[in-house]
């Protein structure tokens, strides 16, 4: 009970401190939906603007004067401007000298002008302690209050004190400071709300064209050979069934696909010695889009899951059940229960179902409030052991899957093979060198090559 009652006196004198003015040149969306939000946070707030006249849009509480004004009354001035506005900044370069200029500004396109929006601001107005913070945050998430998504403002500046005043704000806000270092950071910081999901274009990119492959593939051998040979329609094959064959493959591919460039790094370390020198660009990119790539083989495999389970009420399936039955009945002879195949299809389902089961446990895990919680090795360990046990599972799942049929010659249509037998490729060229790459004469080497040890210094820059 005392020692509550102490937490809270504790903290009564810091809250009831009364905080510097901040003032904000600019009454537009960005500078008002800021201004009530610091309003809220206990600070005052002065507007400087063109206009002095205040309206009912300008947050309840606040100032509105001319900028010079405002200026001398606030150590922090937010520029809550456009860029192309920024000029009528240098008559205030005076007032404005040793003060906190905050450029919150963005551009319309990635790398607009050569030099960043602050530190255009820092050589317009060169007295003033520049500091980059709050580009990231929509003016209208400040309104709504809906910044769960981007609590995260980066801040970057040259001076340390005048980049703390601008954390605090920011921590005051409720939101997370994210110190990014000097203004030369500002550029990335500028184009980064400009960037549409940068590490999801590869994945889906890649994922878009192999599944429209693997449908023209699959659109030839299981609806347009039939059609040529049979004279069967089987045209609705492209609701269900189609749909249900890519997405296992695609799935099984891209989970493959997650684990190929590590194999690939650890080749090209053993064959430079050392892991001093930088791997590829294409192979540096690859490895950055690893969590997109296995959370879009997540998503096919979700599917199949989904497809599979309405198998049994397609009318197609429930025809083909009841007629065989009718022909067995017709011609009063019952099928001897074949013990290898029943082996086959439960084997089948059962590594589906644990494969499935692994990479839903490895989505889990890549989530940031789950990653978080878990030390390196942890997280290592079920991205990597698990991973790999993951890829054997759904590996294992589409060769049990071909069972019997696997290879024979009549499953060929116009010398094709069937399309999961293409999905195999990739995971089997994996597994294999991982295979390979655990034997203790590559392992030992590897080992020591990923802790610094160089096989030729003088190979190494
Ligand atoms: P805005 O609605 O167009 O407002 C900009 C303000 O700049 C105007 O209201 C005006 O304020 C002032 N201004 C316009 N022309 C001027 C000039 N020639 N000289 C001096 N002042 C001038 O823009 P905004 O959406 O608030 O954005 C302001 C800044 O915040 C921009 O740099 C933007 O990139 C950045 N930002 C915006 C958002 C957002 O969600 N809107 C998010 C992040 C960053 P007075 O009439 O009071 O002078």
């Amino acid at each position: 009970m005392n020692k509550n009652s102490s937490n809270i006196m504790a903290l009564a004198p810091t809250t009831s401190n009364k905080r510097e003015t901040v003032c904000i040149f600019g009454t537009g969306d960005f500078g008002r939906a800021l201004g009530h939000k610091i309003i809220q946070s206990g600070y005052p707030v002065v507007f400087g603007s063109r206009s002095t006249q205040t309206s009912s849009l300008i947050p309840k509480g606040a100032e509105v004067l001319s900028h010079m004004e405002a200026a001398q009354k606030a150590a922090i001035i937010i520029v809550a401007i456009q860029r192309q506005h920024y000029n009528f900044l240098t008559s205030l370069a005076e007032i404005l000298r040793g003060k906190v200029l905050v450029d919150v500004s963005n551009n319309l396109k990635i790398n607009q002008y050569p030099e960043s929006n602050a530190e255009y601001l820092a050589q317009l107005v060169p007295g003033a302690r520049v500091v980059k913070a709050f580009n990231t945050v929509s003016a209208w998430a400040l309104q709504s209050g809906t910044l769960d998504a981007s609590r995260q403002v980066f801040v970057c500046g040259d001076d340390m004190e005048a980049k703390q005043m601008v954390m605090d704000i920011v921590r005051a806000l409720g939101l997370t400071p994210l110190d990014q270092g000097s203004l030369l950071a500002a550029q990335e910081i500028e184009n980064y709300p400009l960037q549409l999901f940068p590490m999801w274009k590869f994945p889906i990119l890649l994922s878009l064209g192999l599944t429209a492959f693997f449908f023209f593939y699959c659109l030839i051998r299981d609806i347009i050979y039939p059609y040529v040979y049979e004279n069967q329609d089987f045209s609705f094959f492209i609701a269900i069934s189609i749909p249900n064959r890519i997405c296992p493959i695609m799935a099984l591919i891209l989970l493959a696909l997650v684990y190929l460039p590590g194999v690939l790094a650890a080749i090209i370390q053993l064959y430079r010695g050392t892991k001093y020198r930088r791997f590829p660009d294409w192979l540096d990119k690859w490895m950055l889009c690893r969590k997109q790539l296995g959370l879009v083989a997540l998503a096919f495999a979700s599917l199949h899951v989904l497809y599979t389970l309405v198998i049994p009420i397609r009318s197609f399936v429930r025809w083909r059940i009841s007629s065989l039955t009718v022909s067995q009945a017709l011609s009063n002879k019952t099928e001897p229960l074949n013990t290898t195949n029943a082996w086959l299809s439960d084997s089948y389902l059962a590594l589906g179902i644990l494969g499935f089961f692994l990479f839903v446990l490895l989505g889990i895990t890549s989530l940031p409030s789950v990653s978080n919680n878990v030390n390196w090795r942890e997280f290592r360990f079920v991205q990597s052991k698990l991973g790999y046990l993951t890829l054997i599972f759904c590996t294992a799942h589409t060769l049990v899957y071909g069972g019997n049929r696997f290879l024979s010659s009549s499953s060929y249509r116009w010398y094709l093979p069937n399309a999961y037998m293409l999905s195999l490729i990739v995971p089997c060229i994996v597994l294999v060198v991982k295979f390979v790459l655990i034997f203790p004469c590559l392992d030992k080497p590897l080992t020591r090559i990923r802790q610094g040890w160089v096989r030729n210094p003088q190979y190494s820059e």
